[in-house]
């Protein structure tokens, strides 16, 4: 898959024993706030950032750290140390599992080993397996989504990079090139990256690459980077509203229809000026 991963062979090498110090240690603190709180926990639970990156397959937020029992299965399967366990300073509640895609981005395992090992069910399987073929699949997860700053995103001003848009896994489908013409120099192009969040898993390989001194393309959990449009719109030529333009279209409205023609209004509202 990506041509960007670190070499495999870390697969194999032992857990260090500084990581597995710092793993017991985030371990034992987030076993502790479940027997009663400590100071440091608490102040870390109340000041959490909603800026967190989780693990492939999380719930939702709410429901994940109703569901995560901070064991650190999935830090320690994921071969690449991706996954950390937020310790207390981290402004993260007390062992649970996240990412920070700047220093170690997911590598978007094919076999995503993190996941089946959550004995709770916290990083769900459902949501990453393929329901064509029953398969895990990666290509499908929402870590997050990548947003890009215009402002800073060099692409945007006209200088040539698409560090970004080769880093991605999948390429040329969540994150794409678009060409604009140059307006200020009259002979130049833009190729401006942009994020497709139908497509992008938001494993932050693009936020990882960016070359620019504070990455110009970063992940933010979905929730917090995605609007929302209300239930109340359809459209209509979208296959997965089909059902919904079906079900509106029987909808029978009460409301009296104006005897007046369209223009006989405009009239009326003419003669108020
Ligand atoms: S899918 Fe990502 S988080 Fe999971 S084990 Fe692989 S690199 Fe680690
Ligand atoms: S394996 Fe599951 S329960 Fe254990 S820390 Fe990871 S998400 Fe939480």
């Amino acid at each position: 898959m990506s041509e960007n991963r670190p070499d495999k062979k870390r697969k194999k090498q032992p857990i260090s024993d500084r990581r597995r110090f710092i793993l017991n240690m985030a371990r034992g603190i987030g076993l502790a706030t479940m027997g009663g709180f400590i100071w440091s926990a608490y102040v870390d639970e109340v000041t959490a950032s909603t800026l967190i990156l989780r693990p492939p397959g999380a719930l939702k937020e709410e429901d994940f750290l109703a569901t995560c029992i901070k064991c650190g299965m999935c830090v320690e399967a994921c071969p690449y140390d991706t996954l950390l366990l937020a310790k207390p300073g981290d402004h993260k509640p007390i062992g649970t599992p996240y990412f920070i895609p700047r220093e170690i981005p997911c590598y978007m395992c094919p076999d995503i080993p993190c996941v089946p090992v959550c004995p709770t069910g916290a990083l769900d399987q459902a949501s990453v397996t393929n329901q064509e073929t029953n398969e895990l699949d990666i290509n499908i997860a929402e870590m997050g989504l990548a947003v890009i700053d215009d402002e800073s995103c060099i692409a945007f001003w006209g200088i040539q990079c698409d560090a970004c848009y080769r880093a991605c896994p999948l390429l040329d489908k969540a994150i794409k090139l678009q060409y604009d013409k140059n307006a200020r120099t009259g002979k130049h192009a833009f190729l401006k990256p942009i994020v497709h969040a139908d497509v992008c898993t938001g494993c932050g390989l693009c936020e990882k690459a960016c070359v620019t001194e504070k990455a110009a393309i970063f992940v933010l959990p979905r929730e917090v980077a995605m609007g929302k449009a209300g239930t109340h719109y359809i459209k209509g030529w979208d296959k997965k509203d089909e059902k919904r333009l079906e079900e509106a279209s029987q909808i029978k409205t009460t409301t009296k229809i104006s005897e007046n023609s369209a223009l006989d209004s405009l009239n009326d509202i003419g003669d108020l000026y």
